[in-house]
């Protein structure tokens, strides 16, 4: 049985204040949480969510790492720096760094190696543009990101991954696939894994993320082959993100 993971990610959206806020207000409704609970922060405000989350069940995790482990590399944070502020997830290849900084399959499967290098655990994005999608190239472009990082780790490796299937045109549109769509990628997925290993298919968490919120988590989570949920926006506001935690 596979736990059920809830991950935050607040992308570039935070002060002190509601940074505070915010982890003040997951923590104050956690108790009844049977989830594993992850908020990925911007870097300056690691620090402080680490303080508050301190003795909770709350894991911070961060939004991106470098491949080098030093150096001349400005404006890079590297895993070492992650761990030195309790870090223990990180998101890597999400769709935002693919498109925007162009993060290449081959350099996803750089950081998902360094992350596991360094005993971070990847939050590995995946996911087809609208495009891709309506062409029906999805399940190539699937299999060609989670072959790069399969041929780079190696199958063993996934048993310290967690698997984000994010449809780009799901991400911050408010648009979010139907269950049956989610389900079928995501079992689109597992077998892929599983031609590999089966055991470790079955063992791979695969989280769900595209405009999740708390009216349609349940029956996303519901599903057979989502185990759990990336959340951008509806982590934002406690309430709506507990709300999430509490669906599964
Ligand atoms: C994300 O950024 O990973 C995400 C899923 O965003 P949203 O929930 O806002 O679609």
């Amino acid at each position: 049985m596979r736990q059920i993971i809830i991950a935050g990610n607040w992308k570039m959206n935070a002060s002190k204040e509601t940074s505070s806020s915010l982890i003040m207000g997951i923590l104050a409704g956690m108790g009844d949480v049977e989830s594993k609970v992850i908020v990925c922060v911007p870097y300056p405000y690691l620090s402080q969510v680490e303080a508050l989350a301190t003795h909770s069940q709350l894991c911070v995790g961060a939004q991106d790492l470098n491949v080098n482990a030093a150096g001349a590399f400005t404006g890079e944070v590297s895993a070492d720096m992650l761990k030195d502020f309790g870090v223990e997830h990180v998101i890597v290849g999400h769709s935002e760094r693919r498109s925007l900084y162009a993060e290449s399959d081959a350099i996803v499967a750089d950081k998902v190696q360094v992350a596991l290098n360094n005993g971070l655990t990847p939050l590995f994005c995946i996911g087809e543009t609208l495009s891709e999608r309506e062409s029906g190239d999805t399940e190539q472009v699937l299999a060609r990101q989670v072959n790069a990082v399969i041929a780079q780790v190696g199958i063993e490796a996934f048993k310290n991954i967690i698997v984000a299937y994010e449809p780009v045109w799901a991400i911050g549109t408010g648009v979010t696939a139907t269950p049956e769509q989610a389900q079928d990628t995501h079992a689109f997925v597992r077998d892929l894994l599983a031609q590999h290993d089966g055991g470790v298919a079955q063992a791979t968490p695969i989280l769900y993320g595209g405009s999740m919120n708390p009216g349609n988590a349940k029956e996303l989570l519901a599903c057979v082959d989502i185990d759990g949920g990336l959340i951008g926006g509806a982590s934002l506001k406690s309430e709506d993100f507990l709300q999430i935690c509490k669906a599964g």
